[in-house]
């Protein structure tokens, strides 16, 4: 750097423009006040502050200088004049929260003004929720939200869970068209604006503004989303990118692991969870190349293809570094499928099989899900004749996952933990539709296993995003029904939230600098509106509403005002 371009940094102290310029021969007088240096130095203070180290050391103070924890610890850690310091006011902070299985990209793609309704438990509440979306959009806007909730949170019991109509929704947003999908695809419901728009581009919606949809496509709804995506600009992707950060703050997340979408074929057949796979990061990479990532994103590549000789995923792994990326977005591997689907039962296909065997081979970071009873059999049984195949140590130090896995034994578990894998686990999916047949997963069992075992949401399509939900589910073991459908398995709140902090570093391979509030690592921090821990002060179904007031990733304020704590 030369002279003139350190002049040009007004926050340089004299004593490094001194020392650059050679100026200490003769020394200049002090300045009356000296600038602050630009790095950040940040004193949060008069706090409990959970570290979620082993032990979970409360702490009330936590001083951040650059972008890390530098000390920790109880009142009058030192600081300089050019400290800032923001008095928590005796409120609870923990670690960033971070999700080590959700389709953040995906939302971020949503076309429209997508709106989540995940942490709505009334119609009146998702009516709310529209209103005040509505109130920040210009007239003539859509305001959507496109998976992520279940009509079941809608109503509560006794009553038939239902969409809200098309009178409801015109009550609210007379200005804006509406378009609201369940799940992948459909169904749906629009309002009067939306009805007009959709029977233009001739889509059948009903008088209450019901438009049908379901596993077969195309049908209705994903007519309809296709409608909208045909209008989609690279601005609204990175606007919409850009909303899914900041709502994922405003809950305390700080940290991402997506887990791609599906090969889109841009017709009417697809549904929520496809992207064009060649131009679905486009978005991301244009704000990362910005500055304008308020979160850390973490990708793995999802493949599907039909060739069993898996040439989509062999050009993969021969083109792109592993683990090529920052702090702020990095690759991590291969996954949720590979290559193919997972078998659900009997012998693995050719193209999954050929699949995993590259990956291992490209010594690449693999994931897979498990629903169902019989999956995670077929896959873990191949991994292990995999792992036997190959050199030591095979796959054991490449972290293979095994994703959601509701269903999974304790003979499994040991047999993952065996070739060092882990398993990630989610609970807001069955939060939000689980039954007592549709339940686990066993996060208890899971836990006593000594498996490597890390929360996340796998939000956007089936699963709400809102982390505080699948806590909620890991500690009740209720669906949002109200009924106990995972009695047994349950944690307590310190247990389950370290699954979503400390437990994931594991998951991304950065448990070093990642997860918990510890010195040297990045300064990721949610200030939460409620004492999660104090289970007198917040009962159980207050979980569920808890936000962060103030969030911050490498010790910036991405989400949240210090002043109005
Ligand atoms: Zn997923």
């Amino acid at each position: 750097m030369s002279i003139r371009a350190l002049a040009r940094f007004p926050a340089l102290p004299a004593a490094v423009v001194a020392l650059a310029t050679g100026a200490f021969a003769q020394p200049a007088p002090q300045p009356p006040s000296q600038p602050c240096p630009a790095v950040r130095d940040v004193l949060l203070t008069n706090g409990r502050i959970h570290t979620m180290e082993t032990g979970n050391t409360v702490v009330d103070t936590v001083r951040i200088v650059g972008d890390r924890f530098a000390e920790v610890g109880t009142r009058r850690l030192p600081t300089s004049s050019c400290t800032r310091t923001i008095d928590l006011e005796g409120r609870t902070a923990v670690p960033g929260l971070i999700d080590n299985h959700n389709h953040i990209v995906l939302l971020g793609l949503r076309p429209g003004h997508d709106t989540r309704l995940e942490s709505a438990a009334s119609i009146d509440d998702v009516l709310a929720l529209l209103a005040a979306r509505a109130a920040t959009l210009p007239n003539g806007e859509w305001i959507t939200s496109i998976g992520g909730f279940d009509v079941n949170q809608f109503v509560p019991p006794p009553g038939m869970p239902r969409f809200p109509t098309l009178a409801e929704l015109d009550s609210v947003t007379p200005n804006h068209p509406v378009f609201i999908q369940m799940s992948f695809a459909g169904p749906s419901v629009t309002n009067s604006q939306g009805k007009r728009f959709f029977e233009e581009a001739g889509i059948e919606v009903g008088a209450d503004g019901a438009i049908a949809g379901g596993f077969q496509t195309p049908n209705p709804t994903t007519r309809a989303l296709h409608e909208l995506r045909r209008r989609q600009t690279l601005a609204d992707q990175k606007r919409g990118t850009q909303d899914a950060m900041r709502y994922a703050a405003s809950l305390g997340l700080t940290t991402h692991l997506d887990e791609g979408g599906f090969p889109a074929t841009g017709t009417a057949a697809d549904g929520a969870a496809h992207f064009d796979r060649y131009r679905a990061y486009d978005a991301l990479l244009e704000l990362y190349a910005e500055g304008a990532l308020t979160q850390r994103i973490r990708l793995n590549f999802l493949h599907m293809e039909t060739d069993p000789a898996t040439p989509e995923l062999a050009a993969r792994l021969a083109n792109v570094f592993p683990r090529y990326g920052d702090d702020l977005l990095r690759i991590v591997g291969i996954g949720e499928f590979t290559a193919g689907a997972a078998p659900i039962i009997g012998e693995a296909t050719e193209v999954w099989r050929n699949g995993t065997r590259r990956v291992a081979e490209a010594g690449w970071r693999n994931e897979n899900h498990s629903l169902t009873p019989q999956d995670f059999r077929v896959i873990i049984d191949e991994w292990e004749r995999l792992n036997a195949s190959l050199p030591s140590p095979g796959i054991r130090e490449q972290r293979w996952v095994l994703a959601h896995a509701p269903f999974i034994t304790e003979e499994y578990a040991a047999k993952l933990k065996a070739l060092g894998g882990g398993v990630s686990v989610l609970g807001g999916w069955r939060y939000i539709s689980g039954t007592a047949q549709q339940n686990g997963p066993p996060f208890k069992m899971l836990l006593d296993s000594g498996i490597p075992i890390g929360m996340s949401s796998d939000g956007m399509q089936i699963s709400p995003m809102n982390p505080w939900l699948g806590l909620y589910y890991v500690v009740t073991g209720k669906n949002a029904r109200g009924e106990v459908i995972n009695a047994g398995q349950t944690l307590d709140r310190a247990t389950a939230l370290r699954l979503y902090t400390a437990a994931n570093g594991w998951f991304l391979g950065e448990e070093g600098s990642l997860g918990t509030i510890t010195p040297g690592k990045y300064a990721d921090l949610a200030v939460l509106s409620d004492d999660y821990f104090d289970a007198r002060a917040v009962s159980d179904e207050d979980i569920k509403r808890i936000t962060s007031l103030l969030t911050l990733v490498g010790g910036q304020i991405v989400y949240g005002d210090p002043g109005a704590l």
